[in-house]
């Protein structure tokens, strides 16, 4: 990103830009080795029926517990393990140790995992999701992919998409609302869930939040609210209808043995 200096011209580097370069590189190298290491856990954060507030199922949260630095969130090396394609062997574990995860919840419970467009675009994806959900049904798994995951690459993308919802598990459009996929577009993708970006509830517009949902509702797509952090919002969105939602009101991700004790 290049700014202006001032006098007309621009600047490509400044000083704090270059750190910021060399912690990317350092983080890089480190991220090969965490891997090997087993420095990357999952924290799983309930989701909940709004109607009564029942734990369904949770979506897997990558961490990475890093030896100097501690927990780092997925915001500060998901775009790196994507720049550089570990994000396939990484979003590979993450699927395994998930459906795992998932086994051990017992039948009651649900899985969300999150995809990146790495992974997609990986011939593989079908048959390590096939092999992750052995002997589960496989409806209790739901992959998360965002607009841009699918917009990056449309042909291929709804392919893979299709072998996926051939195997039984379900597609959730995550973020939804911060890309800008076309209405007719999402009408033909083979997604199952409407994750609502939690910017939606923030704006505190009650009409537009209502839009949304009942957009959902009118592709008879099951809808998750993300982000619920007041009362008022659950109440709000049990009122309109919508079916599921996240958020720190209800609980924070959770280490796998904590989530294990939520539901047992
Ligand atoms: P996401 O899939 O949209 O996940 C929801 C994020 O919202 C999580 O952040 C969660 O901790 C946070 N959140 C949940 N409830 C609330 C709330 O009430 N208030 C606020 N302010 N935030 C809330 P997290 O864990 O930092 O993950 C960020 C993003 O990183 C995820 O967004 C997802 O896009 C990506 N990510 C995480 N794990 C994975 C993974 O295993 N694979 C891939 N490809 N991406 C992942
Ligand atoms: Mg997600
Ligand atoms: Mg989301
Ligand atoms: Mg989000």
């Amino acid at each position: 990103h290049a700014k202006r200096d001032g006098h007309g011209g621009y600047r490509l580097f400044e000083p704090a830009m270059h750190a910021d370069v060399l912690a990317r590189l350092e983080l890089r190298t480190d991220l090969q080795r965490a891997i090997d290491a087993g420095e990357l856990e999952l924290h799983y954060q309930p989701v909940v029926r709004l109607v009564d507030g029942a734990t369904t199922g949770f979506e897997a949260l990558m961490r990475w517990r890093h030896p100097e630095r501690g927990l780092i969130s997925p915001a500060d090396f998901i775009p790196i393990a994507e720049e550089t394609g570990l994000i396939v062997p990484m979003g590979r574990w993450a699927l395994l140790e998930a459906t795992s995860h998932l086994r051990a919840l017992g039948s009651l419970y649900r899985m969300n995992v999150n995809l990146s467009a790495k992974q997609l675009q990986d011939p593989e994806l079908v048959y390590d999701v096939r092999a992750a959900i052995e002997g589960i049904d496989p409806r209790r798994l739901t992959l998360e992919l965002t607009e841009s995951i699918v917009m990056e690459d449309t042909g291929h993308a709804v392919a893979q998409l299709t072998a996926l919802k051939a195997l039984g598990v379900r597609l959730a459009l995550d973020d939804f609302g911060t890309g800008y996929s076309s209405l007719g577009y999402l009408s033909r993708l083979p997604v199952d869930v409407l994750k609502l970006d939690r910017t939606f509830l923030a704006c505190d517009e009650p009409n537009l939040i209502a839009a949304v949902v009942g957009l959902g509702q009118a592709l008879a797509l099951d809808v998750v609210a993300e982000g619920i952090e007041e009362e008022e919002q659950w109440r709000t969105l049990r009122e309109l209808g919508c079916h599921y939602g996240q958020g720190f009101l209800f609980s924070k991700p959770l280490s796998a043995a904590d989530s294990l004790a939520a539901v047992h």
